[in-house]
């Protein structure tokens, strides 16, 4: 983890108590590393204390500034659509590397992520969280990575969708669409809803939900767009991607497949890797759940699913769904949920 060498024109020295009996905060004369901080740690400081009032926007600004170094950071805004926040779970849960380090070190050598939006995860809220995801719009034009989780409402301008408010009105989640994608370096589409809609989008679907992929066409927006899909995602794939972007750039068409997945993670099909090949070779099918098998009788979507589960499996390599004896549902293809019910059935 770097430590800031930085000079800061004054961090902070007591003045005495406030009316509140705590003491207050002014320009000192010290630097970040004499308070031994980290640079992340001392981000997530300044911006704990500029929530908590001790610090006005026009110093934190400074104080952001003159925290800016050598490394490259990579500014994200991660927002939650329409999503039930199972994909942030399962890229939080991340064990190699571990999301402190994920959010907090260096990813790469010279590249440290910098999540300044996300929902769910971040401490501050209403006006000062959503100031925050325009913020980062507005400051970083084309450098930021626009990360989605959960498909678009789009009827009726979006309504059934909104996230925060702006001059006493909703902001639809298809309006920060229109104000961020644009000038984000790349959208990731984090997991099947936001890739292609999901069960955000499942039939009937009142609001008219669809995948970011579709949501920019709708908009003539043409910033690349990275589809990582799975209900939920698993954080590997979600890892990957972000290392392989900020490594390499964005894939080139070659490297994604028609659905727009990297091909590294879904470029063959479950069942090409399957462990109950042998079973189907043999012609035993299972009849019913907990019979030895092959699953294909009781609904596996495996021959027309591509992701790498039978290599990767889940929750760092401890099981998968096909070892667990549930047939694969087809969670990571465009037509999840619908094109694959009833789940548990043979089509
Ligand atoms: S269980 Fe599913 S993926 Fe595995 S061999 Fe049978 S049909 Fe294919
Ligand atoms: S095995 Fe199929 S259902 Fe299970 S996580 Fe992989 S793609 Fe999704």
């Amino acid at each position: 983890m770097q430590v800031l060498d930085a000079k800061v024109p004054g961090v902070y020295e007591r003045t005495g108590p406030n009316s509140a009996g705590r003491q207050n905060l002014s320009l000192g004369r010290l630097t970040v590393s004499e308070y031994g901080f980290t640079r992340r740690e001392f981000m997530r400081w300044a911006l704990a204390a500029s929530a908590a009032g001790a610090f006005s926007q026009s110093f934190l600004s400074k104080l952001v500034a003159a925290a800016e170094v050598a490394v490259k950071e990579y500014p994200l805004i991660w927002m939650q659509t329409s999503a039930c926040s199972g994909c942030s779970v399962s890229v939080i849960n991340t064990i190699h590397p571990s999301i402190k380090n994920v959010i907090l070190d260096q990813i790469l050598p010279g590249h440290q992520l910098f999540l300044n939006y996300h929902s769910t995860l971040m401490a501050a809220a209403g006006t000062l969280s959503t100031e925050t995801a325009m913020d980062t719009g507005r400051r970083h034009k084309g450098k930021y990575i626009y990360i989605v989780e959960g498909a678009i409402p789009t009827f009726k301008d979006g309504i059934d969708g909104t996230l925060g408010e702006e001059n006493g009105k909703p902001i639809t989640m298809l309006e920060w669409v229109r104000r961020l994608a644009p000038d984000a370096m790349a959208i990731l589409a984090v997991g099947t809803c936001a890739a292609y809609g999901g069960i955000a989008a499942a039939s009937p679907n009142p609001t008219g939900s669809k995948g970011i992929g579709d949501v920019l066409k709708m908009l003539s927006i043409k910033t690349p767009v990275v589809n990582i899909p799975g209900c939920p995602c698993h954080p590997d794939w979600f890892i990957g991607t972000v290392a392989r972007v900020l490594l390499y750039g964005l894939p080139n068409p070659k490297e994604l497949d028609e659905a727009g997945r990297l091909k590294i993670y879904f470029g063959k099909s479950v069942h090409n890797r399957c462990i109950n090949r042998d079973y189907l070779d043999e012609g035993t099918f299972s009849s019913k759940f907990g019979e030895p098998g092959c699953l294909l009788e009781l609904g596996c979507k495996g021959p027309f699913t591509y992701a790498d589960c039978p290599l990767r499996q889940w929750n760092s390599g401890v099981n998968w769904c096909i070892n667990a004896n549930a047939p694969c549902i087809g969670c990571t293809e465009p037509g999840f949920p619908d094109a694959h019910s009833p789940l548990y059935q043979r089509r």
